[in-house]
Order: C-alpha cells, then sequence, then structure tokens
C-alpha cells in the first residue's frame, strides 16, 4: 500500500501595509522549523479589526507582496482575500483553502504573538483550530503566549497549537508608515523592490496613514 506525506502548507495572513523583512522572516522562520512545503502570504481585503484605520489599496499591497516573495524559496502569494467581497474572515479563507486542497494537506496558520492575544475577538476562533494548526512566532513587544495558555482558552486548540521563538525583528508596518511621512529611510525594513514601489507610487506620504 502506498503512504503519501500529506503537504503542509503555511498561511500567513494580513494588511502588509507594507509588507517587511517581520513578516518574511516568520513566514521563512515557519516553513524551515516546521518543514512546510510553501507558505501562502494572504493579503486581507478589507481587514475587519482595522476597519478604523485607513488602509491603502489591495492593489498596492498585492503589488508589494509579490514583489516581496521573489526570489524566495516555498513563499508564495495569494489574492484570495481580496477576491472575495465583503469583510475579511480568516476562517472562510482557511475553510476555502481546506475545500480546495483537500483533506490531504495540513494547514499551518502562523501568527505573530500581538495575533494570538487578539484570537478570543476574531470570528468562530474554536473552528479555526479545526482547520488549521496555529503557529504562534514571538514578536518584539509583544509578550509570548504559550500553547498551554491558547489550548486553556479555546476547546478544540488541544494538540493545535505550536510556538516559535525568534527571529525576533523589531519591524512594524506602522513604524515604517511614519517613517516615509518623515522622509526617513526604510531599507532596513523592507527588500528594495518593495521600497521602490513605496516611493514611485508616494505611499504613506500622507502622515503614516
Ligand atoms: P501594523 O503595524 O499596521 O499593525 P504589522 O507590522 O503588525 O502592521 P500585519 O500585516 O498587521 O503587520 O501583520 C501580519 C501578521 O504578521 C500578524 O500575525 C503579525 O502579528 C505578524 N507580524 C508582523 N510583524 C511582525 C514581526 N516583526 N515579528 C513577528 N510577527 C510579526
Amino acid at each position: 500500500m502506498a503512504f503519501t506525506t500529506p503537504h503542509r502548507i503555511g498561511i500567513l495572513g494580513g494588511t502588509f501595509d507594507p509588507i517587511h523583512f517581520g513578516h518574511l522572516a516568520i513566514a521563512e522562520a515557519a516553513r524551515d522549523r516546521l518543514h512546510l512545503d510553501r507558505v501562502i502570504l494572504i493579503p486581507a481585503g478589507r481587514p475587519w479589526l482595522k476597519s478604523d484605520q485607513m488602509v491603502s489599496a489591495p492593489e498596492h499591497r498585492l503589488a508589494m507582496a509579490r514583489l516581496a516573495i521573489e526570489n524566495r524559496l516555498g513563499l508564495e502569494m495569494s489574492p484570495i482575500e481580496v477576491d472575495r467581497p465583503g469583510p475579511t474572515y480568516t476562517v472562510d479563507t482557511l475553510a476555502e483553502l481546506r475545500e480546495e486542497l483537500g483533506s490531504g494537506v495540513e494547514l499551518y496558520l502562523v501568527l505573530g504573538m500581538d495575533s494570538v492575544r487578539e484570537l478570543h475577538r476574531w470570528r468562530d476562533p474554536e473552528r479555526l483550530f479545526d482547520l488549521c494548526t496555529v503557529v504562534a512566532v514571538s514578536r518584539p513587544d509583544s509578550v509570548d503566549v504559550s500553547s498551554d495558555e491558547i489550548e486553556r482558552s479555546f476547546t478544540e486548540a488541544r494538540g493545535r497549537t505550536r510556538t516559535i521563538r525568534g527571529p525576533m525583528l523589531d519591524i512594524s508596518a506602522t513604524d515604517i508608515r511614519t517613517r516615509v511621512a518623515d522622509g526617513q529611510s526604510i531599507s532596513d525594513c523592507v527588500p528594495p523592490p518593495v521600497e521602490r514601489y513605496i516611493r514611485e507610487h508616494g505611499l504613506y506620504l500622507g502622515g503614516g496613514l
């Protein structure tokens, strides 16, 4: 009888306004530590948790994500959330991917610790754990949440969480937007083609969106 190993696919959702080295580093850390076949970066359409905030047009955020993953092994980008009308809920995205990719695939949802702390505010978090394993990655300025703590908070989380310590890059999109608005360099935060894209399209000049 032939056994095939299931494909292990990581999902990294985000506003990506803009995508930066912090995102790329956690995607690559998850890929390497959990032996994932690939990690799909998924820019949010309308991130409902940031509905009180101005967010750049999806076209810009998709274009920057596409530029950022060029020549990075095992990193991909999908417009699945931007293409779906209405607010972005991760649980819908995971259900859609599970349907599309079939049961031979294991999904790993990669989250920075600040996002892990917000999980209880997400739509249907218990179902999220049915659909995927949650991978919590440490982030500077965010206190780590342990697998035990996550499992105590959500009934379905038992055996469905992993934690990764590092790579700990102190970069945030908020800081990048502020820096651009202040005329400072962002070359230590984003890949050169993304920095060029931001300059060419005059993004973030209006006072750090
Ligand atoms: P903003 O400053 O606008 O809130 P952000 O830098 O947090 O943006 P998002 O697009 O909101 O970026 O983040 C997408 C995901 O990546 C989230 O799970 C977030 O926790 C994680 N993440 C972002 N930056 C880092 C980082 N430097 N280290 C670890 N995780 C990160």
